[in-house]
């Protein structure tokens, strides 16, 4: 029985995953670096253990240091959440020597999904279609050029080790070839330590259209229908619904079903996420597999009324998975928008700082999944995506002007944030239709830009006032006690006398 885990992350997810520990009677256990001495997620916890200096790489990343802590505190489990080490094959091992529960699939299972090319070879096998392409790295550039003139332009060039939207580049272009496979090339060794890179056709009008899975360790699996993530930024998501408008009963069957197949094919278990790209069609080509707890699953939880993080932490005790593909079903529509700490009108430059204030959006079918409140300082040493809202309502109509209430609500100062942004997108005649694909930023930029302000005077005269006042209150920062500290309970009501071991 688990009774007590380890959360190997910070932030939202970190809280949003200890928050099931809670309702299941399980403790937690935080890890902290030193820039997250007074986050959130430190003080939701049970118990808090320092892992080192902030850079990831020294602390969230440091496999020795999360080991450390989890036997300092005798946890039964770690549960890795997103990014980080979630994907990193050899930390689960790591786990499992030690007599560790790693909340996640196989070591097996990462590897295999975790490498494009080896993803794509084990998906053919498995009778999974994938998008056109190779399934060998590029070596030679004559070779690849060669390839790509039969494959036909436009091609993706992707890192084999890709994530995150990195190692990428679109070609469009005969003369464009050499230097976009050298550039993904060097961008992939620089961000995952390895150049393989290999080429996909690009689907044209594409949609990114997932499919939520859950497998236990007895061989059930099913999915949990899909997540239409085509809003996105330089191949990133920005705003997620379910279910999908293009999809029909026919086609989310059969997707539903090459899913479980996938999942089937690597022994997953665990929570999972495999990935298809869609064209105007319908025909899906299999892109990856994501063997983690995925930013958007609160849609899916909302819809479907389970909450994944419990089902991830029951399969790994063990349990046999409840769930049955014939009892499942879709109920109502639910859209969730990515809160970053970046300004939209500055070219999304980051905008780390203080919260002077932050309200909440609350209401019927309003969730908001965030860690930031009055007086945090927003690290910039960590991805800069502060909160997640989330809202449901019976139609997808009803869902977006709700949607538009939770963000006209949801109030931050002292830094930039992406709510303009996601309240423009909302406003988007082909959003509001349903008819986009991965294309809508750039084909919209008439509706995203920011609205003309009256007088660019007075627009001057308050964002002055505004930065004086930041300065004054930085200032005040740093000379008195941290604002938090000033009569709050939260020193006492997280930290439980000398849990927190620094
Ligand atoms: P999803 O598929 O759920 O959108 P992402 O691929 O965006 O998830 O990644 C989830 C989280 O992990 C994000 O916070 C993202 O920034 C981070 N992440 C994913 N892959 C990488 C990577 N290779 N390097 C750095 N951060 C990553
Ligand atoms: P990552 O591991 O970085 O998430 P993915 O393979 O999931 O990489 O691709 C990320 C996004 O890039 C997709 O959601 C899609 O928008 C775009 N993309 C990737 N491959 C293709 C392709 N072959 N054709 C069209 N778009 C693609
Ligand atoms: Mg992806």
């Amino acid at each position: 029985m688990i009774k007590k885990i380890l959360v190997a992350n910070r932030g939202e997810i970190a809280i949003r995953v200890m928050r099931s520990c809670r309702e299941m009677g399980i403790q937690s256990v935080a890890v902290f670096s030193e820039a997250d001495r007074t986050s959130m997620h430190v003080r939701y916890a049970d118990e808090a253990y320092y892992i080192g200096p902030a850079p990831s790489n020294e602390s969230y990343l440091v496999i020795d240091n999360i080991i450390d802590a989890a036997k300092k505190s005798a946890v039964d489990a770690i549960h890795p959440g997103y990014g980080f080490l979630s994907e990193n094959a050899e930390f689960a091992d790591c786990c499992e020597k030690e007599g560790i529960l790693f909340i996640g699939p196989s070591a097996y299972a990462m590897n295999t999904m975790g490498d494009k090319i080896t993803a794509r070879r084990k998906m053919q096998s498995a009778g999974v279609s994938v998008v056109p392409g190779t399934t060998d790295p590029i070596t030679d550039i004559n070779e690849a050029v060669k390839t790509i003139h039969e494959i036909g332009l436009p091609v993706m060039i992707k890192a084999s080790a890709g994530g995150g939207g990195k190692g990428m580049r679109l070609v469009t272009k005969e003369e464009d070839i050499v230097s976009s496979v050298s550039s993904a090339k060097s961008e992939a060794a620089a961000s995952f330590g390895n150049d393989a890179v290999y080429i996909e056709k690009y689907i044209n009008s594409p949609h990114h259209i997932e499919f939520q899975i859950l497998a236990d360790k007895h061989g059930n699996c099913v999915h949990l229908f899909e997540r239409e993530c085509s809003v996105q930024r330089r191949h990133q998501k920005v705003v997620e619904e379910t279910p999908s408008p293009i999809m029909t009963a026919e086609v989310r069957e059969e997707m539903g079903k090459q899913a479980v197949a996938a999942a089937k094919a690597v022994n997953y278990a665990g929570a999972g996420t495999i990935e298809f790209i869609v064209d105007d069609e319908l025909n899906y080509y299999f892109l990856e597999m994501n063997t983690r707890l995925q930013v958007e699953h609160p849609i899916t939880e909302r819809v479907v009324s389970v909450d994944l993080v419990k089902e991830q932490i029951k399969i790994a005790d063990g349990e046999v998975l409840q769930l049955k593909q014939d009892e499942l079903r879709q109920n109502g529509h639910a859209i969730e928008v990515r809160i970053y700490a970046e300004d939209p009108d500055n070219n999304f430059m980051p905008s780390p700082g203080i919260i002077k204030h932050i309200t909440e959006p609350l209401g019927l079918g309003v969730r908001h999944d965030g860690y930031v409140y009055e007086g945090y300082e927003i690290p910039m040493f960590y991805d800069p995506m502060i909160s997640k809202l989330i809202v449901w309502a019976p139609s997808r109509e009803e869902a977006i002007e709700r949607m538009k209430r939770a963000l006209y609500a949801y109030k931050i100062t002292g830094i930039k944030t992406s709510i303009p942004f996601l309240n423009r997108i909302m406003e988007v005649p082909s959003f509001v239709k349903g008819r986009y694909n991965t294309h809508i930023i750039q084909d919209n930029e008439k509706y995203l830009k920011p609205k003309k302000v009256k007088s660019q005077k007075l627009k001057d005269v308050a964002s002055i006032a505004a930065f004086v006042d930041y300065l004054s209150k930085l200032e005040k920062q740093k000379t008195s006690a941290p604002v938090t500290e000033q009569g709050s309970n939260w020193k006492e009501c997280g930290r439980k006398k000398n849990l927190i071991r620094l």
